[in-house]
């Protein structure tokens, strides 16, 4: 049923590979050879503090850039890597890459930020998840407060456990996202439990801010954030209109093509350098 189910995901997700016969297979092949063959690769997209316009932190966001098939897009890809169970080296990879890049910066005496990695729920479910993360802290020596996992609402169905789960991770001492807020599944009671420091408001609210109903919304979100102890980050921002009324809504953290597209190490690098 489980198979069933992916492959249904998948079709919705793998638009060039409808054309392919046997695609799950041949991407699933490819994927397998992606790691090794060093395919994959980690973009940051900065997210500005909206007081200060400087840069607070960065999201990595990762790519496979593949001989045959191109650039494929991580929607195309991620939902096959969860069904194969690859998903688990490839986000080790990517937390790895992605802490062993701002401890860089970090050393080459840039302003230190926050990197923030998506979780998927394959990852967040694993039991060695938090040895894992602690292994790479410890191996890439950054301080944990530098990095930021982002998980979604509906990972977090299965409450008691996510609970759990993210208490550990809290005690290692990185940071925790909700993703794509307002979107899934959300229980007040339970986001109340969880040990959160930032909601990320979904694209499709920000997109529609000139629409009342929307701006309600985002009001809305931001209120609970806060009055929940949280900070609030806008995703998807790429208007000045978005920029002015999600500043006067008190949003903490923009990010969105306005201020930038995911970027490699090299160009973020630049930006940092030219705001100390
Ligand atoms: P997400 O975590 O919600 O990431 C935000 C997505 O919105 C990214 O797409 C980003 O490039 C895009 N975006 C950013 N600003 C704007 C904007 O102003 N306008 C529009 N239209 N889009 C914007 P991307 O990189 O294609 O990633 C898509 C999704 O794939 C991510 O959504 C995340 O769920 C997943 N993903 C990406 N990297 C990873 C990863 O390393 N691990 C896992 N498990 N999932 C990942
Ligand atoms: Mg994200
Ligand atoms: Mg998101
Ligand atoms: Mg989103």
């Amino acid at each position: 049923h489980a198979k069933r189910q992916g492959k249904n995901n998948f079709q919705i997700y793998g638009s060039y590979v409808r054309g392919m016969t046997n695609g799950n297979l041949k991407l699933e092949t490819l994927m397998h050879k992606a790691l090794e063959q060093q395919e994959l690769l980690l973009l940051y997209q900065p997210q500005m503090d909206a007081k200060t316009n400087t840069i607070y932190g960065v999201e990595g966001l990762i790519r496979w850039n593949n001989d045959e098939l191109g650039m494929v897009s991580p929607q195309e890809f991620i939902p096959v890597a969860e069904e194969t169970g690859l998903i688990v080296p490839i986000g080790e990879w990517v937390i790895r890459t992605a802490c062993k890049q701002n401890k860089e910066w970090q050393q080459k005496g840039l302003s230190p930020i926050v990197v923030s990695v998506n979780l998927s729920i394959r990852q967040f479910y694993q039991s060695d998840l938090i040895e894992k993360i602690d292994a790479i802290l410890k191996e890439t020596q950054l301080d944990p407060c530098f990095l930021e996992l982002e998980i979604t609402e509906s990972m977090a169905m299965h409450a008691d456990t996510a609970i759990v789960i993210l208490t550990e991770l809290k005690k290692l001492g990185v940071k925790i996202a909700i993703d794509d807020f307002g979107t899934g599944y959300s229980s007040l009671n339970y986001l109340k439990r969880f040990p959160i420091d930032h909601l990320k408001v979904d694209r499709s609210f920000v997109k529609d801010i000139q629409v009342d109903d929307d701006r309600d919304i985002i009001t809305t979100i931001i209120a609970l954030g806060h009055n929940l102890k949280m900070k609030v980050i806008a995703e998807g921002v790429e208007t000045k209109e978005q920029v002015a009324f999600l500043k006067k809504a008190k949003c903490d953290i923009l990010q969105g093509y306005y201020y930038s597209k995911p970027l490699d190490s090299k160009m973020i690098e630049e930006m940092l350098l030219h705001q100390s």
